[in-house]
């Protein structure tokens, strides 16, 4: 099991945990924990439109009809800009509802880290903001995802130097210690 490094961060500073609200983040994009739909939703989703005002919403209608109406599936990615956000930029990936996947949960998870981290790259985009992805009410076990997550950004991490800042933000400070006790940096 890792040592929690003493100042929060993992792999030479690029990653840092921080406990706070997504949508306060100063950062180039912060990524929303969205649902199929991107029409919004409870938990980040509802944090990020409330906050974000309207030409987010205006957006994501957009993208639903011009390249998924039939909703944007779970592991994928899309980026709108960020209205009255800090950030520059919003990413919205759906993630997996755990146990509904047949098994692809881990694979789905992932895949929304390395998608969204992908997507930042291809923007010119050098640092992001992570809230922790399905493990509100779409149930996934918070040390399961701190195992999943970790992994990912790892490994998008070692292929991508442009990144210089992946934050991840946990809304309680329990939350954050579940991922300290679980995660896989090195
Ligand atoms: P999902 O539907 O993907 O499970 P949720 O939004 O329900 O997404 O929750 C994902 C995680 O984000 C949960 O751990 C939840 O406590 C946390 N969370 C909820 N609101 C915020 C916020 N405003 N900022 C940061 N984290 C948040």
């Amino acid at each position: 099991m890792q040592v929690k490094a003493s100042d929060g961060t993992f792999l030479s500073g690029r990653v840092r945990l921080v406990v706070g609200d997504i949508t306060a983040q100063k950062v180039d994009v912060i990524v929303n924990a969205a649902n199929p739909t991107l029409l919004g939703g409870g938990g980040v989703d509802g944090a990020v439109h409330r906050v974000g005002g309207s030409a987010i919403l205006e957006e994501c209608r957009e993208i639903r009809r011009s390249h998924y109406p039939q909703g944007l599936p779970a592991g994928e990615a899309v980026i709108t800009t960020a209205g009255n956000l800090p950030a520059q930029f919003v990413i919205h990936t759906v993630g997996p509802i755990y146990g509904r996947h047949d098994g692809r949960e881990a694979e789905l998870l992932a895949a929304c880290y390395k998608n969204s981290l992908l997507l930042a790259v291809q923007n010119s985009l050098n640092s992001i903001a992570f809230p922790a992805i399905s493990t509100g009410v779409y149930g996934y076990p918070p040390a399961e995802a701190a195992a999943t997550a970790s992994q990912a950004i790892m490994e998008f991490l070692a292929t991508a130097n442009s990144l210089s800042e992946v934050r991840l933000v946990f809304f309680k400070q329990s939350d954050m210690n579940v991922f300290l006790r679980h995660h896989k940096f090195e």
